[in-house]
């Protein structure tokens, strides 16, 4: 599929806009158009649906240890500024970085992978010179590119240089300067923080300092004690989130892949330790399940198991759903979502301070010198002091409980959904004719209009009857009513918006009572009694 395509729809039909366009855009910050608003929300809707209120508490599901309970919350962006330095966030949530003194060229470290890499274009590890000299190369071409750009038609720019704002073409242009040949001497590393700052009352002091959350998670873990006190849930169970969240990413890239402000959609499942490892492969399959039901299928989504190096240090596993996007180079793929088992790590930060691992392998609370007694200790990080763990009321028992956690991104899945959607095939036009039409072929659970109303021509009654027939879907769900041009060309409009079904009110509807409904992806029409269209496209899209 070519993403130059895919991105000119999303703007011609208003799936996706650039932020503040009109002002040259902001680099990482994307708006929903029309279109776009209703599939995003339609991709949310159906995750709280299948995970949270529609979830049946009373039976197991398939491949479930046993039946859970899920509810949800919905916390605040700014949160208390302990919460960060207790989860690690503040200390840890950084890319460390260091210039090259010669040639200016930025290197980030890679904390997963423990190496330098380049902070800018795509991920290139360097090890050995030899390589750092052709990454050099390769970015001294990108660098000329980015000089370029500057002055040329705005036509004639591929979809990835247009994503490209003005700030940005000068910054790739400043650090790959075209001179740079060689790794030389670094600069001392230093942190960069992703999580945005900000201001929190009219003092302005840095104590009021607070940060835009980069994670919806620790709302969750901050209100376990809460919702057990008010709900009668019971371990296990599960706590869902949806909600925006914040990085202030070195390389927003690859359309809204990689933004700077995106949503996620999150559940915190809270279970006994002994029984951890199950709830993790059910979570790890019962996600996956969840893309290919929507439609993500085949070989363009993958699991990815993380080996054991690759781990955070809390954790006894996590696997990645990925996505071949058409932006990747070929055989790479993009990550959905990521499915980590937590263990205790999070409720026992926010009870006793922030951990580290310490020589034997176990988390303990970090501990630095009192400032003026260098021979007495003190916790780093306070945590909250409070009692988080769960009794069980049959048992007795007292533990901590340990997580599992879904975490997917709300705005990846949107792009994979287009992504998977779009399609070019051959449709016969009014004469009969085979056209190239553009098709968006979303699971109709998705797909931003469910249904669109057209009456074959403005007279004889026909629109009165189609504007009935509108108001009544519309009762229920999206639909669209048109009776602009020619119909084959509103068909064409609703193919390029993913509407499954069009209804066409003609001139045999005046004498037979019928209607004809046409099928966006099999181009079959068949037609229908008037009273029962409302029953019949609901039925195929809810
Ligand atoms: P990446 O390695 O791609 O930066 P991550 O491992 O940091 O992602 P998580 O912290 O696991 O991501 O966040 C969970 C989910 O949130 C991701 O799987 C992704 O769907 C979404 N997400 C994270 N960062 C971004 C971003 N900058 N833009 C859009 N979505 C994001």
């Amino acid at each position: 599929m070519d993403m130059d395509k895919l991105v000119s729809l999303c703007k011609r039909r208003g799936f996706l806009f650039q932020s503040s366009e009109i002002y040259g855009g902001l680099n990482g910050f994307w708006d929903y158009g029309p279109l776009g608003v209703e599939l995003k929300r339609n991709i949310k809707e159906a995750w709280w649906q299948d995970m949270v209120r529609g979830h049946d508490e009373l039976s197991t599901p398939a491949g479930a240890p046993e039946a859970y309970e899920m509810t949800g919350l919905d916390c605040t962006i700014i949160m208390h500024p302990q919460v960060w330095k207790v989860s690690g966030h503040y200390d840890l949530f950084c890319d460390m970085m260091v210039d090259c003194k010669e040639t200016k060229k930025r290197y980030r470290f890679d904390q997963l992978r423990g190496r330098w890499v380049v902070a800018k274009g795509k991920r290139v590890f360097i090890t050995t010179l030899a390589e750092a000299e052709q990454e050099t190369e390769d970015l001294e071409k990108r660098a000329l590119k980015a000089f370029n750009l500057r002055g040329k038609d705005a036509a004639s720019l591929s979809w990835e240089e247009k994503s490209m704002s003005l700030d940005q073409v000068d910054d790739l242009a400043n650090v790959f300067a075209p001179e740079a040949k060689e790794i030389g001497t670094l600069t001392e590393p230093r942190e960069f923080n992703l999580m945005f700052k900000t201001i929190v009352g009219a003092m302005g002091t840095e104590e009021d300092a607070a940060f835009l959350r980069p994670e919806t998670a620790q709302g969750i873990f901050v209100n376990f004690k809460n919702v057990l006190d008010s709900t009668r849930v019971k371990v296990p169970f599960g706590i869902a989130q949806i909600g925006k969240s914040f990085r202030n990413e070195i390389t927003p890239r690859n359309f809204t892949f990689r933004s700077r402000e995106f949503e996620q959609m999150e559940i915190e499942f809270f279970c006994h330790p002994n029984a951890s490892r199950k709830w993790y492969e059910y979570w790890r399959d019962r996600r996956m399940k969840w893309y290919t039901d929507l439609g993500l299928a085949g070989e363009r989504l993958v699991m990815r198991e993380h080996a054991a190096d690759e781990l955070s240090h809390y954790s006894v596993g996590t696997a990645d759903i990925e996505y071949a996007f058409p932006f990747l180079p070929e055989g790479e793929f993009g990550e959905l979502e990521g499915i980590a088992h937590r263990g205790d790590f999070d409720l026992r930060s926010h009870m006793e301070g922030k951990l580290v691992k310490n020589a034997e392998g176990c988390l303990e609370v970090e501990m630095i010198p009192v400032e003026g007694k260098p021979d007495k200790l003190r916790p780093k990080h306070r945590g909250s002091g409070r009692d988080l763990t769960y009794r069980d009321e049959v048992t007795n028992e007292k533990f901590v409980p340990h997580v599992i956690e879904p975490s997917s991104g709300a705005d990846r899945a949107t792009l994979a959904f287009l992504c998977e959607a779009y399609h070019e095939d051959q449709a016969p036009d009014e004469n009969g004719e085979l056209q190239t039409r553009v098709v968006m072929r979303f699971h109709p659970r998705i797909a931003p209009i469910k249904a669109a109303v057209f009456p074959l021509v403005k007279k004889d009654g026909l629109p009165e009857i189609a504007q009935e027939i509108y108001r009544k879907l519309k009762a229920k769900f999206s639909a669209f009513y048109d009776e602009k041009g020619a119909v084959g060309r509103r068909y064409r409009r609703q193919d390029e918006a993913g509407t499954p079904y069009c209804i066409t009110v003609d001139g045999q509807t005046l004498t037979d009572g019928t209607v004809t409904i046409r099928d966006r992806d099999t181009l079959e029409q068949w037609r229908v009694k008037v009273a029962d269209v409302v029953e019949e496209i609901s039925k195929r899209v809810m």
